[in-house]
């Protein structure tokens, strides 16, 4: 990529976060639009997610300079590091340190299951830069990436307008039962941490088709003690993940589990300790980027609608700090993640299209 970028004429940087950026110089001095993803994975993930919103960034700087087109503003790619959390928790680390939410320290000290620390890691490969990673001014942030979900393939549309990031919350659940022996224990003495663990799945479950609308609930990760064959669990860890568009019925999802959490455990009298550890509110996009990227779909004549991202993104931290935008993709059969990931070539093309008439109607064509 780096080299890419420089073949491309960029000046490239490096963060303390190992965030490159990469600028090609606007008629004046001022703040830069910046276009920006990652080109981190998941394990046995696809090529698309994240990587796709880079090489159209620097697909649309290619195509300023072959067709001699000057702007105002700066244009700059950024290429944000660990975005997925793959190996470092949390997710988004680097955009989260630039945005000043995660102190630079607790992102370097972040270790991976081999104990290795990010710091250490971004020093071996050369990419632990000098430049300060603190907020930096932009004109507009814009992230080309896939809609990691159905709706833009099942209505046939290319682009997605998007308006905003959906709520996020997290809540971690630990189940206290009686370990015991699964032979001579009578069914009518267990306290068993699994069966009341999973009441809580089935309900959390419910309680997304009891509020209805655009809730999704998810039970994701399960840790059982001393899970083996022959012993009633006597420890469960879960997790919850709710998210929706309105903060109120994140609120609301919380109060029914609470409910469900309590009616479990009281079934199988077993104890249970809920955490609500971690809540992102509901992300509205710049109304000026997202008017900028509603002018560009239709300009390129691309079948375009709003849509919200069920997913977190850098776009969200830079959200935090200057005006942001996001265009998105169709995802075939909504899929992503995983290594059927893929996108057409037309779509990607009405995608392209589309930052690029985005990003040089917010620099200001000279
Ligand atoms: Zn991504």
């Amino acid at each position: 990529m780096v080299r890419w970028m420089r073949e491309a004429g960029l000046r490239v940087t490096v963060d303390q976060m190992g965030n490159i950026f990469g600028e090609r110089p606007g008629a004046e001095r001022l703040p830069p639009v910046m276009i920006g993803s990652h080109i981190d994975s998941v394990p046995t993930g696809g090529k698309y997610d994240g990587q796709l919103g880079v090489l159209c960034g620097l697909e649309t700087i290619r195509a300023l300079e072959q067709h001699g087109i000057r702007t105002r503003h700066p244009v700059t790619l950024a290429i944000f590091t660990n975005e997925e959390g793959a190996r470092f928790q949390p997710a988004m680390i680097a955009s989260g340190v630039m945005a000043g939410k995660i102190p630079l320290e607790d992102a370097y000290n972040a270790r991976d299951k081999d104990g290795l620390r990010l710091v250490d890691e971004l020093e071996r490969i050369g990419y632990l830069g000098a430049e300060p990673c603190v907020p930096r001014p932009f004109r507009a942030y814009l992230e080309l990436h896939i809609e990691q979900g159905p709706c833009l393939e099942e209505e046939g549309l290319a682009v997605g307008v998007v308006d905003g990031i959906v709520a996020i919350a997290w809540s971690r659940l630990t189940i206290e039962g009686v370990q015991d022996h699964a032979g001579p224990t009578p069914m009518r003495i267990r306290h068993d941490a699994l069966v009341a663990a999973a009441e809580v799945v089935t309900g959390v479950r419910r309680i997304a088709r009891e509020l209805g609308g655009d809730v999704v609930t998810t039970v994701g990760n399960l840790t059982v003690r001393p899970n083996i064959v022959n012993a009633i669990p006597g420890a469960v860890t879960l997790s919850i993940d709710m998210r929706d568009p309105r903060d109120e019925t994140l609120d609301r999802a919380r109060t029914l589990l609470d409910r469900v959490v309590r009616e479990a455990c009281d079934r199988e009298g077993v104890r249970g300790s809920l955490e609500h550890y971690w809540r992102v509110p509901y992300t509205p996009f710049a109304p000026d980027v997202v008017a900028a990227v509603e002018r560009a779909a239709k300009a390129s004549g691309a079948r375009h609608r709003h849509i919200l991202s069920g997913a977190g993104h850098d776009a969200q931290y830079m959200a935090a700090i200057g005006p942001a935008g996001m265009i998105f993709v169709p995802s075939r059969d909504g899929r992503s993640h995983c290594e059927e990931e893929f996108t057409g070539m037309d779509d990607i093309e009405h995608g392209a299209t589309t930052l690029f008439l985005a990003a040089v109607d917010l620099a200001g064509r000279v």
